[in-house]
């Protein structure tokens, strides 16, 4: 399996609250602002739907409890 393409990252739409601290250190550079305002007032982040690493690094800056879920895919046996 490809580096880039080792994890999957899903952002809770409605309680992102738009900071852009994911989508500033994310080292694969694919998070970015959406262009649809969340039941909060936010343009909730969203992902490219490819190339996330799995490093986990969006998971831990972002402030907002449950914003966002990352999921390391295992490597083929
Ligand atoms: S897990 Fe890493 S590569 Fe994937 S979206 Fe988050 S910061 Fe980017
Ligand atoms: S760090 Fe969290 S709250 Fe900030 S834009 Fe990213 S997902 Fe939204």
């Amino acid at each position: 399996m490809d580096v880039s393409d080792r994890g999957d990252v899903v952002i809770a739409f409605h309680l992102c609250k738009g900071c852009e601290l994911c989508v500033a250190s994310c080292p694969a550079k694919v998070l970015a602002r959406g262009a649809t305002l969340n039941r909060q007032g936010y343009y909730a982040v969203t992902y490219a739907g490819s190339g996330c690493r799995g490093c986990g690094v969006c998971f831990y800056v972002c402030p907002e409890p449950g914003a966002i879920t990352v999921r390391v895919k295992k490597a083929d046996a």
